[in-house]
């Protein structure tokens, strides 16, 4: 048996899939789903698991373990703001068993050496498994086969970065990445907000004197996003490279997409609660803590993209998962408080309580949050499906146990997200990572067992 994985059954459960619900029994050996058959129907003795741990799941749904395809875990060189340890204890707390890291950590995800460092500092101390993305910036190209190698899940390129920390590589080595890309079968991600737009509309505002929050809003237009998506799908279709839109925000940025899906580009795309469900309306409310790229957009952009996660026009939610200290994310003055906030913990709450309102359906939460980010990103079935053969992860949830999103009691380091207060309807209550159990009730169990993932 390899290590940190185990032979477990789970009985009663309804089983949901991102077309159908089965009340069934589930067996598990050596951290992989054996069989999935009519509850009472499994034959233990033929398995060979007789006397195996059961977990009984009367009353609840079993999901395929969640992936999470965008999280900041700060580690290494931001650990003042998260680390592997935390931020994988926030994600089990959850009921997420997967996550795909950012590489905008110190040093950044750029290279070989650095895709194992991260990976050394992650196993052992990660409870969730995890992909790790490469930095796709300017200079970076030879360095993109060796990361490959290594075993990235894919790369991630920042197009406007106000900061300059990660400059983008300009366009003729951008098409040449994106050709590299194609050649390692490997998927590359946008931070898809255009520079040249945003930064007169900063420069003119800070000049007028704004702090407010609404100012940060109000400067990263919607025109910034469809601009650099109609950039990034222009490169790629030359390129025949498949790719992603992270943290689409939009339904101008979505038909965007769609246009370019159209002529025939490979590319997929990540929604957000908070771009679902937040609006500018809590920018005025909460102020600063709301500051988040690409900003939280007008009313009714939020309600649109739910309804075209509903009907599966986007692949996946991803939580963004981009904490900060308290003090980070506080202060009068927006253009001082640190863009992003907590978020894997919440993800599948906030998701259940809007299959509560009626506005998605349990088998949509599956195809957003399993079945789809491991297709994209070139994990399935190992990952995102509870079949025979897939890894045994799974997220037990029960859909009528309400909750209160507190963020002095999430599990990051601290855990500051505009949803605090927010009402829940349904709760994952039990984590398991390959058969084993590491979340039962809101407690951890076990230990870190978590291992990367490659596609
Ligand atoms: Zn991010």
């Amino acid at each position: 048996m390899s290590p940190g994985r185990a032979d477990l059954v789970v009985r009663n459960g309804t089983v949901v899939s991102p077309d159908s619900m089965r009340l069934a029994d589930i067996a598990i050996r050596d951290g992989r789903f054996v069989a999935i058959a009519d509850r009472g129907a499994l034959d233990l003795r033929a398995l060979g698991l007789e006397g195996v741990e059961e977990v009984d799941a009367s009353g609840l749904h079993l999901l395929p373990g969640v992936i999470d395809g965008h999280v900041h875990f700060r580690e290494p060189g931001l650990e003042h703001k998260e680390d592997w340890a935390s931020g994988s204890q926030a994600a089990v707390m959850g009921g997420v068993t997967c996550v795909l890291e950012m590489p905008n950590t110190v040093p950044p995800t750029d290279s070989a050496e650095n895709v194992r460092d991260k990976q050394r500092l992650a196993e052992g101390r990660s409870w969730v498994d995890f992909g790790l993305f490469g930095l796709l910036a300017r200079g970076g190209l030879e360095r993109m086969r060796p990361m490959a190698e290594a075993g990235v899940i894919g790369f991630k390129c920042f197009l406007g970065e106000t900061t300059g920390a990660l400059p983008a590589p300009d366009d003729e080595e951008l098409l040449s990445a994106l050709r590299e890309a194609a050649s390692l079968g490997l998927r590359v991600g946008f931070h898809a907000e255009d520079r040249a737009i945003i930064a007169p509309l900063v420069e003119a505002a800070q000049a007028a004197g704004r702090t407010d929050a609404l100012a940060h809003a109000e400067t990263r237009p919607i025109e910034a996003e469809v601009a650099a998506i109609a950039h990034a799908c222009r490169l790629a279709a030359d390129a025949r490279a498949a790719i992603h839109i992270h943290h689409l925000s939009s339904i101008a940025g979505l038909s965007a997409v769609e246009a370019w899906r159209v002529q025939g580009v490979d590319i997929t795309a990540e929604v957000t609660p908070h771009h679902s469900l937040l609006s500018t309306d809590d920018v005025e409310r909460l102020g600063g803590i709301t500051r988040v790229n690409p900003p939280l957009r007008p009313p009714g952009e939020g309600a649109a993209l739910v309804a075209a996660l509903a009907a599966g026009d986007i692949e996946m939610v991803a939580s963004d998962h981009a904490p900060h200290t308290r003090a980070e994310k506080s202060g009068r003055d927006v253009w001082q408080v640190s863009p992003g906030f907590s978020g894997v913990e919440i993800l599948l709450p906030l998701l259940l309580a809007a299959v509560q309102e009626g506005r998605l359906t349990l088998s949509d939460v599956v195809r957003l949050t399993s079945h789809g980010p491991a297709r994209a990103w070139a994990i399935y079935p190992g990952k995102g499906a509870i079949a025979v053969g897939s890894d045994a992860d799974l997220t037990l949830v029960d859909l009528s146990r309400e909750g209160v999103i507190d963020q002095d009691r999430l599990h990051g380091k601290e855990s500051v997200t505009p949803f605090h207060g927010r009402q829940t309807v349904g709760t994952p209550v039990i984590t398991i990572l390959g058969g084993r159990v590491v979340m039962l009730e809101g407690q951890l169990v076990g230990g870190p067992a978590g291992r990367m993932v490659r596609p």
